[in-house]
């Protein structure tokens, strides 16, 4: 008791009148009014969080709690509230953002954000599912065939579909599948890089395909592909330059102009467009190149289709089998949340990404004109601005989309960043803006408290 006295300052049993100052005593006081750990987990807001987050996690942050009271950071009534503060709001390191940037397919983001429709559908799959069974016989039925058909209902030019893990699985697939240790013709002009380094010139070859490039960066003709096809040929290839433009004295060979020559076109449209978009006259779309006669189109699911990250592979049906049936196609293979996701996708109303893409530029103001007075009517130095969105490196180079934003000051961005609900805007000409063309209106409300609490830390910090 003696050495425990000692090591740990004064004891409990000090008698009042001894010989330490006041101000310790009080500070001894104080550290034996810090709630012990297990009191602390019988809290019924942290017992929830147990449940939640973890009992593991929980319990750190309940220890930090407590060190900082015993530090004398915060007071020991205040432990229980600091530890919920400590804590995460999910029990994955991914946070939800609101995403402010104008740019609709944000890759740092997650590119398309799932339609409350799919989120649904995703939940529900998440449990034990049908995925490959038939309950009706109770044999094995083939994995995820309403999303497939739901798939092909959407594109009925398409004889067969198949759905792996994202657009580059997808190209690999083909590659694999169909020409390695062959040739794949593919133009200068789109041996693309989609983005981090990554590109898909070495994305074919590593299959065990050989690349043969024909024509110029900025001009490919059919006679070009025509020279170097022949038996070797496993397909001609044809990429969506999806993240740039080539303007001038340019000229690619369209698919039609390619099909005769005796052996597949594969088309990958990237941006996962079934059919034509009347705002996007300029971006391939499935349905249109598999009439000019494409074999195969491949894209991803998660850019302008507004799903779950996968590869769509599309076309005609031998090809489509050949590619399902390949020993890969195993590793490539999507799980049951995705094929939930997709159907839901195809199947739903309109996705995020769809009604941010159409959403009218005066409804996107009257919204702008609505946050900004709020805000300025609790001192915030805010204004509406108009704004230029774009739909980002998952297709539509070049286009752009009239929208509009609150304008703040600039040190807004980064508390914004840093807040409870992180909002990611942009900074133009030394402010932050907050356009919102990709938020979803049911969102403003959650936005505007992030303004209002970013630069006073109202919200709390962040663990
Ligand atoms: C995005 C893109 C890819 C890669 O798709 P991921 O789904 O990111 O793997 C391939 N080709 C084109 C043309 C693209 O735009």
């Amino acid at each position: 008791m003696e050495q425990r006295t000692v090591r740990g300052g004064p004891g409990p049993h000090d008698a009042p009148g001894s010989a330490d100052p006041p101000g310790q005593r009080h500070a001894a006081d104080a550290r034996r009014r810090i709630p012990r750990t297990d009191d602390l987990l019988r809290d019924p807001r942290l017992a929830a969080a147990a449940d939640r987050l973890g009992a593991h996690r929980v319990k750190a942050a309940v220890r930090q709690a407590q060190e900082r009271a015993r530090a004398g950071g915060i007071p020991p009534e205040r432990v229980p509230q600091h530890a919920l503060d400590l804590l995460p709001g999910t029990a994955s390191g991914l946070r939800p953002v609101i995403n402010a940037t104008g740019v609709l397919l944000h890759t740092n983001l997650g590119r398309a954000p799932l339609s409350a429709a799919a989120r649904r559908a995703v939940r529900e799959a998440a449990g034990p599912t049908d995925v490959e069974l038939d309950l009706t016989t109770g044999l094995r039925a083939r994995r995820g065939r309403s999303t497939l058909a739901a798939l092909r209902a959407r594109v009925p030019a398409a004889g067969a579909a198949h759905v792996v893990n994202n657009g580059a699985a997808a190209l690999v697939l083909a590659a694999t599948a169909l020409a390695a240790g062959r040739e794949i013709v593919v133009s200068r002009g789109e041996m693309v890089e989609i983005g981090d380094g990554f590109r898909l010139p070495d994305l074919l070859v590593s299959t065990g395909a050989r690349l043969r490039e024909v024509g110029t960066t900025n001009r490919t003709t059919p006679a070009d592909y025509a020279a170097v096809t022949g038996p070797d040929t496993g397909f001609l290839l044809k990429v969506h330059p999806s993240n740039f433009r080539i303007t001038g004295f340019t000229r690619s060979a369209e698919v039609a102009d390619l099909t005769g020559l005796g052996v597949p076109v594969v088309v990958d449209i990237g941006s996962g467009l079934l059919a034509p978009h009347p705002a996007l006259p300029e971006e391939p779309d499935a349905a249109t190149q598999l009439r000019a006669g494409a074999a195969l189109v491949t894209a991803s699911g998660d850019k302008l289709l507004g799903g779950p990250q996968c590869g769509l592979l599309l076309g005609r049906e031998d090809l489509v089998h050949a590619l399902a049936r390949h020993p890969l196609a195993r590793a490539l293979r999507v799980d049951k949340l995705t094929l939930a996701a997709l159907e839901a996708t195809l199947t739903g109303p309109p996705t995020p990404t769809a009604r941010a893409l159409t959403a009218g530029p005066a409804g996107l103001r009257a919204r702008a004109d609505r946050l900004a007075a709020a805000l300025a009517a609790d001192g915030i130095d805010v204004r509406p601005v108009g704004s230029t969105a774009t739909v980002g490196g998952g297709g539509a180079p070049g286009v752009t989309l009239p929208s509009a934003a609150i304008s703040l000051p600039e040190p807004y961005a980064a508390a914004l960043r840093t807040g409870r609900t992180p909002v990611v805007g942009r900074l133009e000409a030394g402010r932050c803006l907050l356009d919102l063309r990709a938020v979803p209106a049911e969102d403003d409300d959650r936005l505007a408290e992030a303004v209002r609490s970013a630069l006073t830390g109202a919200e709390g910090p962040t663990a």
